[in-house]
C-alpha cells in the first residue's frame, strides 16, 4: 500500500502548491470561513494549512489517511455537479507517504493528533487544539531524491502557491484567506464576498477603483464579473479568471473571446485583467475533457462566446465616455 500510495503522490503531489492545493481544497468542503497557508523554502521546507471548518472526530482522522477513505461522493458522471471538490480520498495518503506530516483537528468535542513519517503512523493521540484543522508537511520528498531534484527555485515553488491562492480567493471571496511566507504575510482578503476587494489585494487601490462591473444575460447563460480598464492597469501579463458555475476553468476561446472584446480598447503592452463568471445549466456542459477538469466543452459555445463580447464591449465603452 506505501508502493501505491507514493505512485499516487505522483500525480496528486509534484510540487508544494499541489499539496497546498489539495489541503485548502478540504478545508473549503469542511465549511471553513478562514483559511491560512504559511509556506517557509517555497513550501519545500514546510507548508502549515489551517482552517476553521468541521475539524474530524479521532475516527475520521485516522480514515483520513487510508486510501480512498473518501468521505464524499465521486461518482464519475457527477463530477461537474457535485458540490465538494474533493475526490477519490487520495491526497492525504499521497501527501503523508513523501514527507513528515501532522495532523491536528477538533471537531468541536475533542482534539486529536496524528504524525505519520514517509508513509508510517508515528503518533496518534488526543489534545487540545482549536476547532477545526491544522496541517504541518515538511521535509517534503527528503527520501525521494528523484522527485527532490524536480523542484524549483524557492521563488519559482511560492510563485505557484502564490497564484493559487490568488485563484482560490477569487473563486471563494467569501472566505478569509491569508498566506504567508517566512512568516510574513505576503496576501491576505476580507472574506467578505467582495471580488473588488480581492482585485485589491492582487493588483492594488488603482486597478481595484477602476475594476468596471458588467452583467449580461441570455435565454442559456448569464455572466457577471469585472473589467479592469486597461488604460489604468500595469499588469505585465493578461489575468484572466474564468468560471463557470462557481468552478474555475481554462478555456481558450472564452479567452480570445475577452481579448477580441478588449480590441481596441487595449493600448500596446497593456493586458486585459478580467474576472468572469458564467452560470450555465449544467447539461450544456461536458468537463471530463481533461483529466484536470479545467478544460471544458460547450454545446453552445458561439452563443456564450457572443454573450461575453458584446457584453464586455458594452461596458469597456460606457466606461471610457
Ligand atoms: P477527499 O478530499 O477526496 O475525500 P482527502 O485525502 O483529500 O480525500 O481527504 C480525506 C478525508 O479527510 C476527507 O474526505 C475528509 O473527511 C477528511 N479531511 C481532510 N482534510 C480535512 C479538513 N481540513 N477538515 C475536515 N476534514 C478533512
Ligand atoms: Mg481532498
Amino acid at each position: 500500500e506505501h508502493l501505491t500510495n507514493m505512485i499516487a503522490a505522483g500525480e496528486v503531489v509534484e510540487r508544494p502548491a499541489g499539496i497546498v492545493k489539495e489541503c485548502v481544497e478540504n478545508s473549503i468542503d469542511a465549511g471553513a470561513r478562514v483559511i491560512d497557508i504559511e509556506a517557509f523554502q517555497g513550501g519545500i521546507e514546510r507548508l502549515i494549512i489551517t482552517d476553521d471548518g468541521s475539524g474530524m472526530d479521532p475516527q475520521d482522522a485516522s480514515m483520513a489517511f487510508m486510501r480512498h477513505a473518501t468521505s464524499k461522493l465521486s461518482t464519475e458522471e457527477g463530477l461537474f455537479n457535485i458540490q465538494t471538490m474533493g475526490f477519490r480520498g487520495e491526497a492525504l495518503p499521497s501527501i503523508a507517504s513523501v514527507a513528515h506530516v501532522r495532523l491536528e483537528t477538533n471537531d468541536g468535542r475533542q482534539g486529536t493528533m496524528i504524525e505519520y513519517d514517509y508513509g508510517q503512523l508515528v503518533r496518534e493521540e488526543s489534545g487540545h487544539f482549536p476547532k477545526g484543522t491544522s496541517i504541518t508537511i515538511s521535509g517534503l520528498f527528503l527520501k525521494t531524491p528523484a522527485r527532490f531534484k524536480h523542484l524549483k527555485s524557492v521563488s519559482y515553488e511560492f510563485s505557484i502557491i502564490a497564484d493559487l491562492i490568488n485563484k482560490m480567493a477569487l473563486s471563494h471571496p467569501e472566505i478569509r484567506f491569508t498566506l504567508s511566507h517566512e512568516g510574513r504575510v505576503v496576501f491576505q482578503t476580507a472574506g467578505n464576498g467582495s471580488l473588488q476587494e480581492i482585485l485589491y489585494q492582487m493588483y492594488g487601490r488603482e486597478v481595484a477603483k477602476e475594476a468596471i462591473p458588467f452583467q449580461g444575460q441570455n435565454e442559456d447563460f448569464k455572466i457577471t464579473g469585472y473589467a479592469v480598464q486597461p488604460k489604468i492597469n500595469r499588469a505585465t501579463k493578461y489575468f484572466m479568471f474564468i468560471t463557470m458555475n462557481s468552478r474555475l476553468i481554462r478555456s481558450i476561446p472564452i479567452q480570445k473571446a475577452i481579448l477580441d472584446a478588449y480590441g481596441s480598447y487595449l493600448p500596446s503592452q497593456r493586458f486585459p485583467i478580467v474576472v468572469l463568471d458564467i452560470q450555465t445549466d449544467a447539461q450544456l456542459v461536458d468537463v471530463n475533457v481533461h483529466p484536470n477538469k479545467w478544460e471544458i466543452r460547450l454545446s453552445k459555445q458561439n452563443e456564450l462566446l457572443e454573450l461575453i463580447k458584446t457584453t464586455l464591449v458594452s461596458a469597456l465603452s460606457q466606461s471610457l465616455r
